[in-house]
């Protein structure tokens, strides 16, 4: 069943770039010259290779990615994509040979309209020449599926370019196939400039002069049409060799030739996890950050298995919605984080692969909508990385740059592990987080973010303990705020809370970090000096009720705090220590509050 819904299922799969061509590839496909600008070498390699370009404007275009504006020239395509994605569109299996002579003219044909639309336009100055250049690499397109739906099987294809840019949603349909009315022989560019909507008739006029005609429609020009473009044919086949020369690649073959030529090797599957890709996953073991894991498991399964990209997907079953976690696919591209509904067939696979913790294939559909869609591929593995959880996660793999196929044969050996792998490191981490949050939830105040009373006595107990063992002073301060119930009950209680955390703030930001500091009650606090003077002490209270008040006027809050001082005595246990300092803070508030006092008994 899967197999056979993995067999190509559109007509770029089988010859994904011209200079794939096996004998092509010999001289081009290699890397640029060292020291050229890679953007602008990319584009030129692009500029001959039409189906490069496509799938190129696919992926920029993918509807995760939220581009706004779409590439209007084979530069901006290339600055969008990126400089390692682009190049990596072009690293992909080689093609048998035979039987390409239709797609040779094709293609010969295709670079040679767009040289001469970019020639024209530059001349005529009715549109930014390589935006010319751009739109004319499309305008075959209709033919260009139906020779690779031929050469792949035997058959032409049923699609139609307007159709597949469409489903893709490249935004270029105007450019297929824009045959506006023929030219009737008057010079080109005064032709354009007056009805700029000629252009692509001309483009395709020069190119059959120069020599490269279409090799379904090769129409000879007219006589008249022939002496006016023979000016501008010339310079059409000049620069059209320039192009195919600059990589290397003849523009003549011989019929026979390519028939006998060898094809390499491919690539072999791998077999097992590579040691060096575990190692570099076990260093996150005691990584704190669900982000953080998610980025280095993706980047890890690009790095070190045989994949193009790699996405970490969250689904939620109850809601019906996918959505793209993290990924890492060697563009900068940003990435559309909203749900998206996959579709019914792709909704069953996550299901089953969720069920039975095995990977799973999505094939996309025909129509513009679901997870493949949203990815831009047109085939993707599944890998379930939780069980538990009620929105899972899967890490999703393909190989949409160098199109090698997907399937159960080279994929299921090794990945299943690194699944199982990654998905023990996702429970782990959620283990260590849910464990610090239960921690933090038995230690600290909820609204001030300070120790809770149970943490301030034992910090207490043990501090008077050690005190003791070193005859060191300690002093034990109690902090209640002034008229609290008031300020709550003229202003409520969401303000009073927040009164609470300004005094904490304080009180946080004024102590030492050798100091323990907690919330011992409602407007309560309890702070614990060890190694304080009661000297010290003193001076350190007069600094914390005068900038309570400080902190309260900024925020236009009548907030003040009163201050009981107790100091560590021979033969003090906890009770006698925090009783004298609760005495000492009752004095502060019978003389008048918004002050300090030291007990003196
Ligand atoms: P005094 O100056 O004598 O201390 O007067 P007071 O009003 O501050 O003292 P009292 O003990 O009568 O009132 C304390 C008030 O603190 C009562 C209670 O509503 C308020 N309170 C305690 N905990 C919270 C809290 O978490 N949030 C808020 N907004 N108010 C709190
Ligand atoms: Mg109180
Ligand atoms: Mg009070």
């Amino acid at each position: 069943m899967i197999r056979s819904a993995l067999v190509p299922t559109q007509p770029l799969q089988s010859l994904p770039s011209l200079l794939a061509l096996g004998d092509v590839r010999q001289r081009a496909g290699g890397p640029a010259p060292a020291g050229t600008d890679p953007v602008g070498g990319l584009a030129a390699r692009l500029s001959l290779d039409p189906l490069v370009t496509l799938r190129a404007l696919r992926l920029v275009r993918a509807p995760m990615h939220a581009q706004k504006d779409a590439p209007r020239t084979l530069r901006q395509l290339v600055q969008n994509l990126g400089s390692a994605a682009t190049w990596r569109l072009f690293d992909v299996q080689p093609v048998a040979p035979a039987g390409t002579e239709t797609l040779r003219h094709l293609w010969h044909h295709t670079v040679a309209r767009a040289c001469a639309a970019e020639l024209v336009a530059q001349e005529a100055g009715v549109l930014d020449p390589e935006e010319a250049y751009f739109q004319a690499l499309f305008h075959d397109l209709d033919d260009w599926l139906h020779h690779l739906g031929r050469h792949q099987t035997g058959v032409s294809a049923a699609w139609s370019g307007v159709d597949l840019v469409r489903q893709w949603g490249l935004g270029v349909e105007s450019f297929v196939r824009f045959d506006a009315e023929p030219w009737i022989g008057d010079d080109p560019i005064v032709a354009v400039r007056e009805q700029p909507g000629r252009l692509p008739a001309i483009a395709t006029a020069l190119a059959t002069a120069a020599g490269f005609p279409h090799p379904d429609r090769p129409a000879p020009a007219l006589e008249a049409q022939r002496q006016a473009a023979h000016d501008y044919a010339a310079l059409v086949d000049e620069t059209v060799r320039e192009r195919f020369a600059h990589f290397g690649v003849p523009l003549e073959f011989e019929a026979e030739s390519l028939a006998e030529f060898p094809m390499p090797a491919g690539a072999a599957a791998a077999t097992s996890l590579d040691p060096e890709l575990v190692s570099r996953l076990l260093a996150c073991r005691t990584a704190l950050s669900i982000q953080g894991l998610e980025t280095v498991s993706v980047a890890a399964a690009v790095r070190y298995l045989d994949y193009d990209r790699a996405f970490i997907l969250g689904w939620s079953p109850e809601l019906r919605r996918v959505w793209v976690r993290s990924k890492a696919d060697l563009t900068r591209l940003k990435l559309h984080r909203h749900p998206v509904r996959p579709t019914e067939r792709e909704t069953e696979i996550l299901a089953k692969a969720h069920q039975t913790r095995k990977p799973g294939f999505l094939v996309r559909g025909g129509a513009s909508e679901g997870l493949c869609d949203h990815l831009g591929t047109d085939r993707a593995l599944i890998v379930p990385l939780d069980h538990e959880r009620e929105s899972p996660r899967f890490l999703v793999l393909d190989r949409v740059y160098s199109t090698r196929p997907l399937g159960p044969d080279q994929d299921l050996i090794g990945v299943p592990e690194l699944g199982g792998f990654m998905a023990l490191l996702f429970d782990n981490l959620g283990l260590r987080l849910r464990q610090r949050r239960a921690e933090r939830a038995a230690t600290l105040d909820a609204l001030t973010g300070l120790a809770n009373r149970g943490v301030g006595i034992f910090s207490l107990e043990r501090e008077i303990a050690s005190a003791k063992r070193r005859g060191a002073p300690l002093c034990a301060m109690m902090l209640d705020l002034d008229d609290f119930k008031q300020l709550n009950d003229r202003l409520g209680h969401l303000v009073g809370d927040q009164a609470l955390r300004i005094a904490a703030s304080v009180l946080r930001r004024t102590l030492r970090s050798s100091d323990t500091v907690c919330r011992y009650g409602g407007e309560e606090f309890l702070a614990i000096l060890p190694q304080t003077s009661t000297d010290e002490a003193t001076i350190l209270a007069t600094r914390l009720f005068t900038e309570v008040a400080d902190a309260g006027s900024q925020a236009q809050l009548p907030l003040t705090v009163s201050i009981g001082l107790s100091s560590l005595r021979p033969g003090d246990s906890l009770d006698s220590l925090i009783a004298r300092a609760d005495h000492a803070l009752y004095v502060s508030k019978s003389r008048g509050r918004n002050r300090f006092s030291v007990d003196t008994e």
